[in-house]
């Protein structure tokens, strides 16, 4: 029987540190003997990069733009510890609709079976996911990816992104589509971050599954074209990105998150505003007293 290839999706919204923590993670499981494929889906096509030492690849799209017929050694590349490496790409600026870049590099790799005959034992793709197209929830949708996390720091934009995204797996959840897995606390240093993150995983019935903190050795290791894991291995960084991975690699039980409503969120921020102008002034210091 063929072996089950695990397939993740790693949403959030744009600049929040999809790339950056998928590569990590990526590195991280190939270092540990994974057979794994980085799947850029955001039209940027920059997923990769520091899995290559700073390069960047052909895109399935632009590859198709030529005319050509694609084949999977034109938009597979090895990077580091040998992890493949694809990018969907987008379509010209200005021009059609980002999600599709998804669905046709998908299909494309789909009907090559390159999955199998790379013998992969992971999947992620790593997506832009503040947008609102059918075409980004293509990974969810089709169910393509099993789990989905989503990398959000404790910022109202971000979360608001996450709350999102969850609206959008509840509403597949009851057609196969994929569930989450849990939120990667990006950029989470001060202690009240994490209190607000863990306080929006409680009110979404899901969870935390790792705190990143905005970290140096990051911007460092990035400057070089290098994942940390590469760059900074021993590093305190690369050690809980490994965390990540290990725990994203064992992960099996997803469940349907409940997003809140407009409404709800932002009454939920409010109250977030309050705790934190109160801790300013003094008038509490214990925030997780406070909730
Ligand atoms: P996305 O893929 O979500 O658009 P990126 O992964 O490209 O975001 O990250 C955006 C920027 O933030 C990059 O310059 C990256 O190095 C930086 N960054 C992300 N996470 C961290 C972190 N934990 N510590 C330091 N810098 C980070
Ligand atoms: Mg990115």
């Amino acid at each position: 029987m063929a072996k089950q290839i695990k397939q993740i999706a790693i949403y959030g919204k744009g600049g929040i540190g999809k790339s950056t923590t998928t590569s990590n993670i990526s590195a991280a499981l190939a270092k540990d003997g994974y057979r794994v494929m980085q799947f850029g889906c955001d039209p940027k096509s920059d997923s990769t990069n520091t899995l290559r030492d700073g390069s960047y690849i052909p895109t399935v799209l632009d590859s198709l733009r030529e005319g050509k017929a694609v084949k999977s050694s034109d938009v597979v590349f090895q990077g580091f510890s040998g992890v493949y490496c694809v990018e969907a790409g987008g379509p010209a600026p200005g021009v059609g609709c980002a999600g599709r870049g998804i669905i046709t590099a998908v299909q494309l790799l789909k009907q090559q079976r390159v999955f199998e005959d790379l013998n992969l034992d992971i999947v992620i793709y790593d997506v832009l996911g503040d947008v609102v197209c059918g075409g980004f929830a293509t990974p969810i949708r089709e169910g393509i990816a099993q789990h989905v996390f989503t990398v959000s720091s404790a910022d109202f934009m971000a979360i608001y992104a996450a709350n999102n995204l969850f609206k959008g797996i509840h509403k597949y959840s009851n057609s196969g589509g994929a569930l989450l897995g849990g939120i990667i606390a990006n950029s989470i240093n001060a202690p009240y971050s994490k209190s607000i993150i863990d306080d929006f995983a409680e009110r979404t019935k899901t969870q935390v599954v790792e705190y990143v903190p905005r970290s140096v050795t990051v911007t460092q290791s990035e400057l070089q074209g290098k994942t940390t894991i590469e760059a900074a291995p021993d590093s305190a960084q690369a050690a809980i990105y490994l965390s990540l991975a290990r725990k994203i690699a064992a992960h099996t039980e997803s469940k349907t998150p409940e997003p809140l409503e407009l409404a709800d969120l932002r009454a939920w921020a409010a109250k977030w505003a309050d705790i934190l102008l109160a801790m300013e002034t003094g008038e509490i210091r214990d925030k997780a007293a406070a909730i």
